[in-house]
């Protein structure tokens, strides 16, 4: 019988009979397997050190760490936690936001020119997949490796939103009665699409592989790398053209409300990856070994190499002008945001004089100046957040 006097004897004792069922599963590990272990981080899964000293901040460590991660107090990386407190302050729903003007405007066959409808589905049939990209490789390759509970826990944070904004992409296909397969199947069909969710692929399938880990300095390098594709590459370039075109319809009064979700995807997004630069130099200043001269100049390949893809995304769906826009002034802006990143991580300008040709965009991601951006009344959605957008 279980003696409420003393509940935590009466569960270690329970811990013990269950350490029976952890024998047998240890016989499967073999001695070599042991050896990496040693120079691996922690994952939170380890046996209760009973009587274990508290844990101290200098304990802590953003990779390779080896002490509890199931104590997020105290904090080391103050950062992460404020990130997680702001997306939790804004958080939103896909169904909160009004669609039935867009309803109208897209049933209406004067409404929107053939181009126009075509740029709307291309970025719902690239979004919808890829932010389910960016959660899959948050939850199945990075979270592991991340050794730190403030950051895991932004992370949690991070994971539900992509959650949210592929619900939001499924709420306005929905809403607008698309052609679902069509919309969905697009990262497979149309080129365009399809080459920057391949491109992305192969960094997040190597940490994926469940025999990776991370504690050599090759494979630190690998975890690094993953996180500069997914949070600087993908997250911070690939979003921009596409954000720019549904959001410059917003501003002409066309589908305001897709232009509203994306508006809020936006907004989480840019936190997404200031947060992953955040992680990306945290990891670079704990580990200098790792940024070497050669590690560098990849990485500037590397955002290159996204800055053609989504400069030909650009091309390809906007072969000409539209919405007061056109690919050139994209392959600018694209320029303007790529040195902007390299120097968020401390490598030097690609794209010398590159100016911001799309100033608007800047005072969409700033939080405080978002308010009258739309012209439309927008019900004021959240309860407890910081936000109002009235
Ligand atoms: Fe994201």
């Amino acid at each position: 019988m279980r003696n409420w006097d003393d509940p935590i004897t009466e569960s270690l004792k329970q811990v013990e009979v269950d350490n029976n069922v952890k024998d047998i599963v240890e016989k499967d590990t073999n001695a070599s397997d042991k050896n990496i272990k040693e120079n691996e981080g922690l994952t939170g899964f380890e046996d209760i050190e009973k009587g274990a000293n508290r844990i101290q901040v200098d304990d802590k460590a953003i990779i390779n760490c080896r002490a509890d991660l199931n104590q997020l107090i105290p904090f080391k990386y103050d950062w992460a936690w404020q990130k997680y407190l702001d997306g939790s302050a804004n958080h939103w729903m896909p169904e909160e936001i009004p669609m039935h003007d867009d309803i109208k405007i897209w049933n209406d066959p004067k409404a929107l020119t053939e181009d126009e409808r075509k740029i709307v589905e291309v970025n719902l049939g690239f979004f919808s997949t890829a932010d389910s990209l960016v959660a899959n490789n948050l939850v199945l390759a990075v979270y592991k490796h991340i050794t730190n509970p403030e950051c895991r826990q932004y992370l949690l944070r991070q994971a539900f939103e992509e959650a949210i904004h592929t619900h939001a992409y499924t709420y306005c296909v929905q809403s607008l009665g698309l052609d679902e397969g069509k919309i969905f199947n697009m990262y497979r069909e149309i080129p365009a699409v399809a080459t920057k969710a391949e491109w992305a692929l192969p960094f997040t399938q190597s940490l994926g592989d469940p025999t990776f880990r991370t504690g050599t300095k090759e494979n630190n390098q690998r975890l690094l790398r993953d996180l500069i594709a997914f949070y600087v590459v993908f997250e911070g370039i690939f979003f921009y053209v596409g954000f720019t075109q549904i959001l410059s319809m917003g501003r002409r009064n066309l589908l305001t409300g897709v232009a509203q979700q994306f508006q809020y995807i936006l907004r989480d997004e840019s936190m997404h990856m200031n947060f992953g630069i955040d992680v990306i130099n945290q990891i670079k200043a704990e580990n200098p070994e790792l940024w070497t001269e050669q590690f560098q100049s990849e990485m500037i390949d590397l955002i290159k190499k996204g800055v053609d893809l989504e400069t030909k995304y650009a091309y390809d769906t906007m072969p000409k002008p539209i919405l007061g826009m056109n690919a050139e002034l994209f392959e600018e802006y694209l320029k303007f945001i790529a040195n902007r990143r390299l120097l968020q991580i401390d490598l030097p300008e690609q794209y010398p004089g590159a100016k911001n040709t799309f100033e608007w965009m800047s005072e969409i991601m700033d939080l405080k100046k978002e308010k009258n951006f739309f012209e439309t009344r927008v019900t004021e959605y959240q309860t407890g957040g910081q936000l109002k957008f009235d």
